[in-house]
């Protein structure tokens, strides 16, 4: 579902990037870790070009958005992205937050906006917050109206960058949860997080990157307990 060939990229001429191949396939789901400034969330903005790369191709669904003659606004809409902060409309009420990408991007009309709107916000256990407004919200639940928001897309590929890092432990869980419930659904995942418990339950791959490029990647179950590199090995004490 989506294809990065050996893709340099980064910023004013400083690369961030450094060689990086990475595939996921349909319904996969891929973690990727690694150290503060390693390049995960620059590698997710690539995947949908609000980076563009200065080497290497990019595929989203069988179109090469690398081609320069693809709609990128219609490429971004079939995926979903979930931020570290959350990036709800704050004088919008959650119900609309979740409906007006379905009215914008997908044409819906105002009740059948809304009606999906609900429907994406039961399945992330936020029946009976529809008409509050984000700030009313804690962390945890913001988060998942966040997500909400990005399956309302119908996303063939889901990019996640540290959704849980911005919160309180005893909410991340809340969040997790429904991430791994998302992930049962046959939705791809590109996720950036370091919750060693998600990764090991929802990811079928993990990636390790370091200053740009990818230094260890395998099955997930591989990587966290048999680690090839003292690096990776490092890396993973440091985050458990
Ligand atoms: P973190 O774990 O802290 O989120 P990361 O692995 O996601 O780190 P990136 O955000 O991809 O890392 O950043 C990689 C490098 O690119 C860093 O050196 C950062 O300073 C630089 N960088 C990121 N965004 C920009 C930007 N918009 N303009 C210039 N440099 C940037
Ligand atoms: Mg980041």
């Amino acid at each position: 579902i989506l294809v990065l060939e050996d893709i340099e990229a980064g910023y004013e001429g400083t690369p961030v990037i450094r060689g990086v191949s990475l595939s996921v396939r349909r319904g996969e789901k891929v973690v990727v870790m690694g150290p503060s400034g390693s390049g995960k969330s620059t590698l997710l903005k690539v995947a949908v070009l609000l980076v563009k790369p200065w080497k290497g191709r990019v595929w989203l669904d069988g179109e090469e958005l690398t081609s320069g003659r693809v709609d990128l606004r219609k490429a971004r809409a079939k995926t979903g992205f979930v931020f570290q902060s959350y990036n709800l409309f704050p004088h919008m009420k959650v119900i609309d937050n979740v409906a007006l990408p379905l009215r914008i991007v997908k044409g819906y009309d105002k009740a059948r906006a809304r009606e999906k709107a609900a429907s994406l916000l039961r399945q992330v256990g936020l029946a009976g917050f529809e008409e509050k407004y984000p700030l009313q919200l804690s962390g945890g639940q913001q988060q998942r109206v966040a997500i909400a928001r990005a399956l309302a897309m119908d996303p063939v590929i889901l990019f996640l960058d540290e959704p849980t890092s911005a919160l309180d432990p005893e909410l991340k869980g809340e969040v997790l949860d429904v991430l791994l419930e998302v992930a049962k659904q046959g939705i791809a995942m590109l996720a950036v997080t370091h919750e060693l418990d998600f990764a090991r339950e929802a990811a079928d791959r993990i990636v390790i990157m370091e200053h740009g490029r990818i230094i260890e990647e395998g099955p997930a179950q591989q990587i966290l307990d048999s680690p090839s590199t003292p690096r990776v090995k490092e890396f993973l004490r440091l985050v458990r």
